[in-house]
């Protein structure tokens, strides 16, 4: 079945809106200006500090240390974590590649496991089942990446206390859930380590950028080291460890710490483009939305909807072709792990024998425009776009 494309004729096309494009609208050029005045162009400096200064004090957090992506952020976690060749770290499948990749870069085996249908997130059981089966069958099983989806944080308080009962450091990827909570307390601190992303698409951004976060202030200097090339206190160059170039620039410290002035405004952004989503779709036959677990406030970083087929009578996939064809992006879910050729001889829990929700969500889910900038205009259009797309489906099958 194809759909007729509401709009027409290409070259008549409106202009794009975009998932999630970054937003500057504070004192970002303000405090870059300032870091050009002083001549601090590098990756250390005044911003460099005070940037680590407020995210800790933002999240309640002993310590932070800037760096250049949150995928370095998860690579020094995992190895203050104690992660070596041949130990077995456990991801959440549903998520960016970034939150497994550095389990290889270590030479460790990530095994992955599935999402719940509450929160999307990593269900505590098949996390216990994978501890379990994993240490009864000898092998050394050292940490967790446990993801916080679209702003959503996981069900952290189970998840923590089998990872203190089986020994395992967890490392909290809340790369997409800065600004959220989860029982009363941030996003990103419930583990050993916690970690952020400040990428272009992200809540907040530095063009490029991450965070990691930890109250044990002692790991996060062994990280800052490493992260400076593990220069040895010597006046020559001298090396006793492995290190990597990861430290994040003053400049763009400085544009971070515009961003983070603006971080609450652009949740409650998000939430309210979530809302007059949920207000006008969610009566829709077919369509659900990621549902917010009680237990936490979610950044709804993105807003996701799982698209019913046998109700809505369109798929997820068509209606994505169908807002591409209206110039507006969305995108699939998460293409989950275990199913990445990458992956392929990765181990995986799902959420019970014969059952993976990950991969329902991924059939049928869809990402839409979320960018705090988008106006209520370009919203109402996407929405527009949405039902006409729904409309035309029903009435090609009923023809
Ligand atoms: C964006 C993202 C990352 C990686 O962050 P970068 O700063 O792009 O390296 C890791 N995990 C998740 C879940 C993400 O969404």
């Amino acid at each position: 079945m194809s759909l007729p494309q509401p709009i027409p004729r290409t070259g008549d096309l409106p202009p794009r809106i975009l998932l999630s494009p970054p937003h500057l609208s504070g004192r970002e050029k303000a405090y870059v200006d300032d870091a050009f005045a002083s001549n601090w162009i590098a990756p250390l400096g005044p911003h460099v500090d005070a940037f680590e200064r407020e995210v800790a004090a933002m999240t309640g957090s002993k310590g932070a240390l800037a760096l250049s992506s949150g995928t370095a952020a998860i690579h020094l976690a995992l190895r203050l974590a104690g992660v070596e060749r041949g130990d077995y770290v456990l991801c959440s499948t549903l998520t960016f590649v970034a939150s497994a990749g550095p389990i290889l870069y270590l030479g460790a085996r990530p095994v992955f496991v599935d999402s719940e249908p509450e929160t999307w997130n990593m269900c505590p059981l098949a996390f216990e089942r994978a501890c379990r089966t994993i240490t009864d069958e000898g092998y050394p099983l050292k940490a967790a990446v446990v993801v916080n989806l679209y702003g959503q944080s996981a069900d952290l308080e189970p998840i923590a206390a089998i990872c203190d009962r089986y020994g395992i450091a967890l490392i909290e990827d809340a790369a997409e859930s800065l600004g959220a909570t989860y029982k009363g307390k941030v996003s990103g601190t419930w583990g050993r380590f916690g970690v952020y992303s400040f990428n272009g698409n992200k809540i907040i951004t530095t063009s490029g950028g991450g965070m990691l976060v930890s109250d044990d202030t002692e790991a996060l200097e062994r990280a800052r080291f490493w992260a400076t090339q593990a220069r040895d206190a010597a006046p020559h160059y001298q090396h006793s460890e492995l290190g990597y170039n990861y430290r994040m620039s003053n400049i763009l410290a400085a544009l971070g710490r515009g961003q983070l002035e603006q971080l609450e405004e652009r949740v409650e952004r998000r939430r309210a483009i979530y809302e007059a989503y949920r207000a006008r779709l969610e009566p829709i036959l077919g369509l659900h939305f990621m549902p917010e677990s009680p237990e936490g406030r979610s950044t709804r970083w993105l807003t996701a909807i799982t698209v019913d087929e046998e109700y809505a009578q369109v798929s997820a996939r068509q209606l994505l072709n169908c807002l591409e064809r209206n110039n507006i992006e969305a995108r699939p879910v998460w293409k989950p792990l275990h199913l990445q050729p990458l992956f392929a001889s990765s181990p995986y829990f799902p959420y019970f024998e014969g059952y993976s929700v990950s991969d329902q969500l991924f059939a049928n889910g869809i990402c839409l425009p979320s960018g705090s900038a988008m106006t209520d205009e370009e919203q109402a259009r996407v929405m527009d776009t949405i039902e006409t797309c729904i409309q035309n489906g029903r009435s090609v099958l009923r023809r």
